[in-house]
């Protein structure tokens, strides 16, 4: 592997996340560093990064099943209610044809999110460890995720779809359960949850 330059910390530098200014911070322990410029609090890295976003992915990981028990609409046609649930909803588009829309459904609300739990908890447990494994391939993982983030809530987003198109149609009853806002908060907390990692710590160690 070909030689970096030098990381900010080891030449006792640190970065203002805030306004990019690169610094030496004034030794005064106890005291938080303040960046001169723009006086933002200036971590070296994101306090706490790995409990936070372990907290933040166990308590997705916690509401991802009422999200997945739970009904996310209520269609009735000519009288005849049900509610169902995300699998319901992906085995019944798939069963009447719309191969498609089955896909996005199941692709947003089952792949993705379960995708992302892997991946942050593998991420958590390598930067634990200070693992050398895979670094490349990780920080590779956790742009993946980062960018992904906003488009998990296209299921949240289908359901609305489906329910306006029905209403707009009047060919039958169509409201949201409370599922969707579970999943809802699925998504929020695994965003958060991927904001609180510093994937700075996938190099920290590095020779
Ligand atoms: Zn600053």
């Amino acid at each position: 592997m070909k030689s970096l330059p030098p990381r900010a910390d080891q030449l006792g530098m640190i970065r203002c996340h805030i306004c990019d200014l690169v610094f030496q911070p004034a030794e005064e322990p106890g005291k938080a560093v303040r960046c001169p410029r723009c006086a933002a609090a200036v971590h070296r890295r994101l306090p706490n990064s790995i409990v936070r976003t372990w907290a933040f992915l166990i308590a997705g990981v916690i509401l991802y099943i009422p999200a997945n028990i739970l009904p996310v609409m209520y269609t009735s046609f000519f009288g005849n209610g049900i509610e169902s649930t995300i699998t319901d909803g992906v085995v019944s588009f798939w069963n009447s044809g719309s191969y498609g829309i089955a896909l996005v459904i199941f692709i947003a609300s089952i792949a993705v999110p379960c995708a992302k739990f892997l991946i942050l908890a593998t991420l958590l447990i390598t930067a634990r460890k200070r693992s050398r494994w895979a670094r490349l391939e990780r920080a590779r993982l956790y742009r993946m995720i980062e960018h992904i983030g906003y488009w998990s809530m296209l299921d949240v987003l289908v359901v609305a779809v489906v329910v306006a198109l029905v209403k707009f149609r009047e060919l039958a009853t169509i409201e949201p359960r409370v599922g969707i806002l579970f999943f809802g908060a699925v998504v929020i907390l695994t965003m958060l949850s991927a904001m609180s990692f510093d994937p700075r710590l996938i190099w920290d160690d590095e020779e």
